[in-house]
């Protein structure tokens, strides 16, 4: 069977994208590897009506509501590749080698995170008391001790806005500089700046009671944010020749006003393709690719 449309990864953006092409009628196949990137947290934050929801429990409730649809197919599975198939559409590989066709591409796989080398403690932590977001999880520490990690070359202004949540302190991990003019700024706000390098977290469990220094010094701290370093969830935009632009965390898929990427009759939504990072927006950007699709083939035909 060749599908109207391949939705890659079937999460915030996937399940939105694949929703407004269901309800148009399509056959929409969505292929989804099972590792939404808000998978480590026990509750979602700040998305219309469904806050303080587990991530796993939303994004099942919404596949549940999609699979309600005839016209869609769902496959756990992960596509290994893609490309052209010289007939005005695409095939894709899936690993275990089945293949599958379709007119149009919607990549929808998210990024995966990358952690500061040489720091014990981050991984395991993640999604509890090591936060990327304060308006995901910042609240929940209301007023607590809370750091901040920004390595070059994110601003070490990021530390004002996290004193919105708690008292802050801003770690530089001995590679990371501060001008006056900002220092002044941050000490305004009442950041407290820690010039050394970072051993470790320690905390029982996913909990955080501090950071350990290299020079043996433990700051009490009850949530460290910090930016990870991203990059896309799977290759297969660079696979099909998409253009990135780099963002402020890592490279980002180029996609036009319709949501388009570089390459005709694929698009691509959420988190891989945007430089805000969150659920309603992946959300939002996977329903708007959803329509732009949609459209492209009524033009396409
Ligand atoms: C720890 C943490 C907590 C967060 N908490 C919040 C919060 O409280 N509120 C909020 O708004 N945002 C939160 N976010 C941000 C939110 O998780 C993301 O913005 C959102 O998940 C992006 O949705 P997405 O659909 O683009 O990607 P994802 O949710 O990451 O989903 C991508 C999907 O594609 C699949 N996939 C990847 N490659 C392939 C492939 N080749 N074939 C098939 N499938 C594939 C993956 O397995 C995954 O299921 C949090 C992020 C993190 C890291």
């Amino acid at each position: 069977m060749r599908y109207d449309a391949l939705v890659v990864g079937g999460s915030f953006a996937g399940l939105s994208a694949a929703m407004q092409l269901a309800r148009a009628r399509k056959n929409v196949c969505v292929v989804d590897a099972g590792a939404p990137r808000n998978r480590f947290a026990a509750a979602a934050h700040g998305f219309f009506g469904q806050d303080g929801v587990p991530p796993l429990k939303m994004i099942a409730d919404a596949r549940a509501k999609l699979l309600a649809y005839p016209n869609v197919t769902f496959i756990e599975g992960r596509v290994a590749s893609a490309q052209a198939d010289g007939a005005n559409g695409f095939v894709a590989s899936l690993d275990g080698d089945r293949q599958l066709s379709a007119g149009k591409l919607l990549l929808a796989f998210g990024v995966q995170d990358g952690f500061p080398d040489g720091i014990a403690g981050v991984r395991e932590r993640w999604g509890t008391s090591v936060l990327h977001c304060p308006y995901c999880h910042g609240y929940e520490f209301s007023g607590r001790r809370l750091g901040v990690l920004v390595e070059a070359p994110h601003p070490p202004e990021h530390a004002m806005l996290i004193a919105e949540w708690g008292p802050t302190t801003l770690f530089l991990n001995g590679n990371n500089t501060v001008d006056d003019e900002v220092r002044g700024k941050l000490k305004a706000r009442g950041v407290t700046i820690e010039p050394g390098r970072i051993a470790a977290l320690e905390g029982p469990a996913k909990d955080l009671s501090g950071v350990r220094l290299e020079d043996g010094r433990i700051v009490p701290l009850e949530a460290l944010f910090m930016v990870p370093r991203t990059r896309p969830g799977s290759p297969l935009a660079e696979q099909l020749g998409c253009a990135f632009d780099e963002g402020h965390a890592g490279p980002v898929i180029r996609i036009d006003a319709m949501k388009m990427t570089t390459v005709p009759g694929v698009f691509a939504a959420g988190d891989a393709a945007m430089q805000m990072h969150n659920a309603t927006l992946a959300s939002a950007e996977g329903v708007m690719a959803g329509v732009s699709l949609h459209r492209a083939m009524l033009l396409d035909a």
